[in-house]
């Protein structure tokens, strides 16, 4: 249950002055339902009205707040002209200016021969001061109320800037004195605030460095986040973490005889990965490893020795991937390997139906079939296992949290191994898994030659299309991505459409498509023809990110580069430079490139290292944004910015820990106090483990 003292942060936010329904309606898109959505919603500059010159000494272009007497009203002679009234202090004359004006407000508001004290902009205009629209108009002695910082806040349209701004308000007065749940040491050490301090403090900036994500109010609030999040994610560990008493400790027979039908053997770093799953799974505990390898790292073969360990002690083991195409692309490369050790291995997508479906299904139930590989659709709830060990998930972004842990719950409580090639920057990690086990494949297999990337505008396209000409003249094979976010994007799909008619007319039958809406069998049909050569170019959306494997592919044109997350960039090129040849990656943006738009093509024009493509790419775009859309699994986070707070997650992490070793059930005032915490950030969940531990 949510502690009482959090109850007014949690109520709606039309409990607000000046909120009623529609008002919360567009509060809503930016700040949530309650209160605590709107306390976190912090501001990204400020109006200082804190200058009171005397007019004559008054600088032009800047905000200030003068004390004036109001001379005359000078009314326009016809509605397109503006309204004027004449003032002026002991220095100088200023003239008001006022387009559309109702001149009984401005009458009543500015009588003749009275005092009034004025905010806005000043500029000159023929060698005379005047103020357009003056933002505020009191009487001198209101001007205690005049809020002399203005926070400015982000808005959604229809909004009004200064509404929004007095429910904020209202909001962190509503905001209750909480317990303090930061160590006392951290708090003196850091020099950062109470929390109701830390949130008023972050609302009412009164220079520019306090709106820096360094500040110590905003740091402090970030902390906060992290460190919910960090102790969220240690409690529900915790609970995944009790012994399961299944030990899996194969023979290494099947293994055997699989290592001797590879045509090489495995890297360093493969043999590396393989002994640390193999130590997970000798231990008593649930194994919840994160496989991490570049594109092109070997993973693949990694995960089925893995595999083969469960299917070596009488279990079965799956292998889930996102989409089909790569699901059937591993069972051809895994058919053979898995026919060397004797062993019979099934799909299972979304596409089978019928007798064969059911037959699959029969033989994972009865166990006569060790080996299964599959999309979304071995989440099925009819599809059931004899003695499901191990489950692996590969792309393991592209799956939520849930459907991850569905599928290892279809064996009891079976080991799981989940696969990524987008590297994750450590600190990034942190916030989904904790101390989640990690394997890193940091050695490419030998023999892979660097590609040549470049960037070019997309008026430069005839340039390409001879260079593309020149490299099929080269017996090179080329993918040719267009871009489609959304498959259901009709402009983007018809634009990869007209690309292909055009190169088809260029290379007549030796042009190939294929985008997420196509039928099934014909998408494989276009992959094999690509695959064995039947054509050389293969226009493609997206769908062919993830894993992709034709090695003979030497070229990639990538147009509208600029629209595709570096990760995503990556990911694309790693399809290429894995055979023989020379390869060349051609980057075409739409002009023009912003600064930041050009920094990150440029890094990918630099580097091959995936780990370092993503640090940069964090670096310029903020976390959100960094594996490309909602599907990352990255937790949102309203306060903390991953880049700007790293050396934060770092510490909430070890404060998590700490804190649940000297207090397990968060029994203690400061364990009291961090549930308090937990609440706050919506972490009902995690708490609920401490009950049920
Ligand atoms: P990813 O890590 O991107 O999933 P894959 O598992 O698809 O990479 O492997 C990429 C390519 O490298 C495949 O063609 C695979 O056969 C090959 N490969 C894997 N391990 C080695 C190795 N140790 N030596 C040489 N080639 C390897
Ligand atoms: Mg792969």
């Amino acid at each position: 249950m949510r502690p009482e003292v959090l109850y007014p942060l949690f109520a709606q936010t039309t409990t607000l002055p000046g909120i009623g329904p529609r008002l919360a309606k567009l509060v809503e898109r930016i700040a949530g339902r309650n209160v605590a959505g709107l306390c976190w919603h912090l501001p990204t500059g400020l109006i200082d009205r804190r200058l009171s010159p005397k007019l004559a000494d008054a600088p032009a272009g800047v905000v200030v707040t003068v004390t004036v007497t109001v001379d005359a009203h000078l009314p326009p002679p016809n509605r397109r002209l503006p309204y004027k009234v004449r003032c002026h202090d002991e220095t100088a004359g200023l003239t008001l200016v006022f387009f559309h004006a109702h001149d009984d407000y401005l009458k009543r508001n500015l009588p003749v021969g009275e005092q009034r004290v004025l905010s806005g902009k000043l500029e000159t205009y023929g060698g005379h001061l005047q103020m357009t629209h003056p933002d505020y108009i009191a009487k001198p002695e209101e001007m205690a109320q005049l809020q002399r910082v203005e926070p400015i806040y982000p808005l959604t349209a229809g909004l009004a800037p200064r509404l929004l701004a007095r429910a904020i308000q209202a909001a962190i007065t509503r905001a209750p004195e909480l317990p303090e749940w930061i160590e006392p040491n951290l708090l003196a050490k850091m020099k950062w605030p109470g929390w109701r301090t830390a949130l008023w403090v972050a609302h009412n900036p009164t220079s520019e460095a306090d709106l820096s994500p360094g500040s110590p109010a905003r740091r402090r609030l970030a902390y906060d986040e992290l460190l919910a999040n960090q102790l969220a994610i240690a409690l529900i560990r915790a609970q995944e973490r009790r012994p399961i008493g299944r030990k899996i400790r194969g023979d290494g027979h099947l293994r055997a005889r699989v290592l001797a039908a590879l045509p090489y053997s495995l890297t360093g770093a493969q043999q590396q990965a393989l002994a640390e799953i193999d130590g997970d799974l000798a231990s008593p505990y649930r194994m919840l490893r994160l496989l991490q390898g570049d594109v092109g790292s070997g993973k693949t073969v990694v995960a089925l020795l893995a595999m083969l360990s469960a299917v070596e002690c009488g279990s079965q083991a799956a292998f889930m991937a996102p989409t089909e195409i790569l699901a059937r692309q591993h069972l051809a490369t895994l058919e053979p390997l898995a026919a060397a050790a004797g062993l019979r291995i099934a799909l299972l997508t979304g596409r089978d139906k019928g007798k064969a479906r059911t037959a699959t299904l029969h033989a994972l139930a009865e166990g006569s079939l060790p080996l299964v590989i599959g999309t979304h659709a071995l989440l099925q709830e009819d599809v059931a296992f004899r003695d499901l060990a191990m489950a692996v998930v590969d792309e393991q972004h592209r799956f939520g949290v849930e459907q991850r842990l569905l599928l290892a719950d279809k064996g009891r409580r079976s080991h799981l191994l989940a696969m990524t090639a987008t590297p994750i920057p450590r600190t990034l990690m942190m916030t989904v898994y904790g101390d989640l086990d990690v394997s890193r494949l940091t050695e490419k297999p030998p023999g892979r030659k660097p590609i040549d990337t470049r960037t070019l505008p997309l008026e430069r396209l005839p340039e390409v299309i001879a260079a593309v000409r020149r490299a099929v003249a080269g017996k090179a094979r080329i993918f040719w991505v267009c871009p489609l976010v959304d498959e259901s994007d009709a402009v983007d799909l018809a634009a990869a459409e007209q690309r292909f008619e055009e190169l088809k007319q260029a290379f007549p039958e030796r042009v190939g498509l294929v985008h997420g809406r196509m039928k099934g069998a014909e998408r494989d049909a276009a992959m094999a023809a690509f695959s064995e050569g039947l054509i050389d170019i293969l226009v493609a959306t997206t769908v062919i990110e993830v894993g992709v494997d034709v090695p003979a592919a030497s070229v990639m044109v990538i147009e509208h580069a600029e629209r595709f997350g570096l990760a995503q960039l990556h990911q694309l090129r790693g399809r290429i430079g894995r055979g023989a040849a020379r390869s060349t990656c051609l980057l075409l943006y739409h002009p023009p490139l912003g600064e930041t738009a050009k920094a990150r093509l440029n890094i990918l024009r630099d580097t091959e290292d995936g780990f370092r493509i993503a640090e940069e790419d964090l670096r310029l775009r903020g976390a959100g944004e960094i594996l490309g859309t909602r599907q990352s699994g990255l937790p949102d986070f309203r306060l903390a910015q991953p880049a700007e707070h790293a050396d934060l997650i770092a510490l909430a992490h070890d404060d998590a820990r700490l804190a649940l070793a000297r207090d397990a059930s968060l029994e203690s005032p400061r364990g009291r106090a961090l549930r308090v915490l937990l609440y706050l950030f919506e972490r009902d969940a995690a708490v609920k483990t401490l009950r049920a531990a």
